[in-house]
């Protein structure tokens, strides 16, 4: 299994295409999923080419864990979520669509259920709010 440069988070990473970002460090960008499952979902990557937990690198593996707990973190805090939960999928048997390395942090509240992968498009007015708020919780 090889890196296809031309997936979509590559592209979003060489700002090829846009995105609600949340965070940034000199090794992870975290942005809001279009499709959420959840309101703030966000999705954490590594700056560095890597498919799938299979070949990622174990400091940009750790990074991305730490930038998960500091979202999950802020995610409690703006959604006034009751829990978080954190999926990460690889290759296409394990659920995987987009083949760069990416863990779903989704805010959870008591007696909501998840939406169906894809199912759901959020407007492009309302993920900027919320990135709006996110990003304003992660820099304090
Ligand atoms: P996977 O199934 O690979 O773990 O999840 C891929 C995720 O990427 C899905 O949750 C989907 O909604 C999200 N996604 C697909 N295309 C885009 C896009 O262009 N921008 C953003 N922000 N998320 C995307």
């Amino acid at each position: 299994m090889t890196y296809d440069p031309g997936n979509i988070f590559a592209k979003i990473l060489r700002g090829e295409l846009p995105a609600h970002c949340v965070y940034e460090d000199d090794r992870v960008v975290a942005f809001l999923d279009i499709m959420p499952r959840a309101t703030g979902h966000v999705l954490v990557i590594p700056k560095a080419p890597s498919r799938n937990l299979l070949d990622v690198e174990p400091d940009d593996l750790a990074a991305v864990a730490a930038a998960a707990q500091r979202i999950a973190r802020a995610q409690m805090d703006v959604f006034a979520a009751d829990g978080i939960t954190l999926t990460q999928h690889n290759e296409k048997a394990g659920g995987q669509e987009v083949f760069h390395l990416h863990v779903h942090v989704i805010p959870r509240h008591t007696g909501v259920e998840l939406r169906a992968p894809l199912s759901y498009k959020e407007a492009p007015e309302v993920l900027a709010e919320q990135a709006a708020r996110l990003k304003a919780a992660l820099a304090g």
